[in-house]
């Protein structure tokens, strides 16, 4: 039997220049989050550019930081 730690990581995720600030970003984010709606999606520590990304993806989202690389062992 599977069982499903209902972990999921967003990691160093970065989008080329030309491509920020269209939306493109949280469009990704969510879609991940209306296909997979039974995983949480942990947030690493980000490259600097994506931190205030984040900062504003997160007032619409319940994603959780994390300071642990590894938030489940199946990781
Ligand atoms: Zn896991």
């Amino acid at each position: 039997m599977l069982l499903l730690c209902s972990v999921g990581l967003l990691r160093k995720i970065s989008f080329s220049l030309e491509w920020q600030f269209c939306g493109l970003g949280t469009l990704a984010l969510r879609e991940l989050e209306t296909r997979h709606p039974d995983l949480t999606w942990y947030t690493t520590g980000q490259y600097e550019p994506a931190q205030g990304f984040y900062e504003r993806y997160r007032h619409s989202s319940h994603s959780p930081w994390t300071d642990e690389q590894h938030p489940c062992p199946h990781f």
